[in-house]
């Protein structure tokens, strides 16, 4: 398993990306390429299943890195067939940060009509009211994921298809779900109604893809086709090409606007906006909202690097990389010694102390969660001469856990719960920290006005603690909602 690194507990984390193909030979090597363009979404596990007329359905399921795993003949050798799908996670439900085999997806199941397949991105937020009830009619869980309730209400379903047994399973489910699955001959993909986790959809001759982003499209040569809209099912199959089912109630749609922060990649497009451009905007509008006097604008590598160069662009202040970071540091030290796990970010990161000495420097970041990170970057900049640190945070404050798919600490671990931005500023002992507004946040996104505050336009529950689907389970477990203002 890829080693926990210090630097990575302290930035929420995507927990899955999925990939499906179908109508294209050796659809397993697809659905590999495509789960390396999605590595970022989730390092901990991945896993593939495939579909042969000859040998039936097949699967591997593996700890790690997909270039690891699924680059060697004798593993791609064992997964033959012209559809696929494939799964890559970091645990949110199931067994956190201790992931067991079982839980590592696409899960199958054998249903009356066939066998389904099934990876998931996203949270169900009932699942524990879902599992007990189903346990008590019968169901026998494999794994510990609420991935796996999907398919146990399917196999209780009395629909006459898999995508029809679908449908009402998902009817049942409440969260946020992208949902990739197969069947002997079709592809499946669906999005829950608010459409809070992405899905979109590629073509690839006569073969059709189905990925949580579009760079996984480009990794394969696929041409994107569009974006799967909140609430729709596509059953596609090679004979039939794609066919459109809105099998929900309609909602206003809430996609994660943490999506275009942090979580897709910058070459990735999202709402028909490149996530790059979007991050570029955000530095702009905090270049607007909280100037500063300063002698250099530095990204914090690499997901505050184009929100930096927004900023240096709006401020006219100059960009530079005052922070280097080591690519390799996560494949070197594979089971670090607590002496070099006590260097913490240094492993990752390092200060080009040429740039910065005498500087006063602006720091760009893409968020603030538990705080530890920045007071290491801090220290570590002003050790080289820096005569001013200046942060400014390309999100919100993050004062409240994500329960839609995305591994967030407790909610007295994040910074923002527990402090005001001022004492958050003598916290991690910087001369200011500015944080963008939501308002800025979503006119970056391309929202001119802002937010609506009536209806928002978009989920952003960690930032303001409005939760577009109540996380039932959690209130369950005492969760304490924000009180109604
Ligand atoms: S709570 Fe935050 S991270 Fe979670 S889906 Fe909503 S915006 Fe995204």
């Amino acid at each position: 398993m890829p080693p926990a690194h210090p630097f990575d507990d302290d930035k929420l984390k995507e927990e899955c990306g999925i990939f499906g193909i179908v109508g294209v030979s050796d659809a397993a090597n697809f659905v590999a390429l495509g789960l390396h363009a999605l590595q970022h979404r989730g390092q901990e596990a991945g896993g593939i299943v495939v579909h042969h007329p000859e040998h039936g359905f097949n699967s591997a399921r593996r700890f790690g890195y997909v270039r690891d795993n699924f680059t060697s003949q004798s593993v791609m050798e064992t997964l033959p067939g012209p559809i696929a799908i494939g799964h890559v996670r970091y645990s949110t439900a199931g067994s956190k940060g201790s992931t067991a085999i079982r839980d590592v997806q696409p899960f199958f199941g054998e249903l009356s009509m066939g066998g389904v397949a099934l990876a998931h991105n996203g949270n169900i937020t009932n699942a524990n009211a879902l599992r007990r009830e189903l346990i008590e009619r019968g169901s026998i869980f494999q794994s510990s994921s609420d991935s796996e309730c999907i398919i146990h209400l399917m196999a209780r379903s009395m629909g006459r298809s898999i995508p029809d047994r679908m449908e009402e399973a998902l009817r049942k489910v409440e969260g946020a779900f992208s949902v990739v699955a197969m069947t002997r001959t079709k592809l499946i993909g669906v999005r829950d109604p608010l459409g809070v986790r992405p899905l979109v959809l590629g073509k690839l001759g006569d073969g059709w893809a189905l990925a949580s982003e579009t760079c996984a499209l480009d990794i394969i040569g696929a041409e994107f086709e569009r974006e799967i809209a909140p609430g729709e099912m596509v059953v596609i199959s090679e004979k039939e090409g794609v066919a459109s089912h809105f099998p929900f109630r309609p909602q206003k749609p809430r996609f994660c606007i943490f999506e275009h922060v942090y979580f897709s990649r910058p070459d990735s497009i999202i709402g028909g906006r490149s996530v790059y451009e979007t991050r570029r905007q955000i530095g702009v509008e905090l270049a607007r909202e909280a100037p500063v006097e300063a002698d250099l604008v530095c990204p914090v590598p690499d997901s505050g690097t184009p929100a930096a160069i927004g900023f240096a662009h709006e401020s006219g202040i100059p960009y530079g990389m005052g922070i280097v970071r080591n690519q390799y540091v996560g494949r070197t030290f594979i089971e670090p010694t607590e002496q070099i796990r006590n260097m913490g970010v240094r492993l990752k990161l390092n200060v080009n102390r040429a740039l910065i000495k005498g500087k006063r420097v602006i720091l760009v970041d893409d968020s603030v969660v538990r705080g530890t990170t920045s007071r290491k970057i801090k220290e570590m900049i002003l050790d080289a001469g820096a005569a001013e640190v200046h942060f400014r945070i390309a999100s919100p404050p993050t004062a409240w856990p994500c329960f839609y798919g995305v591994d967030t600490p407790q909610r007295e671990k994040l910074l923002a719960a527990t402090m005001s931005e001022d004492e958050m500023r003598e916290h991690l002992g910087v001369d200011s920290l500015k944080f963008i507004s939501l308002n800025g946040l979503y006119r970056a996104a391309g929202e001119a006005s802002g937010r609506n505050d009536a209806h928002p336009q978009y989920c952003d529950a960690c930032f303001s603690g409005e939760y577009p689907v109540r996380p039932a389970d959690m209130i369950d477990q005492g969760f304490q909602m924000k009180a109604a203002e």
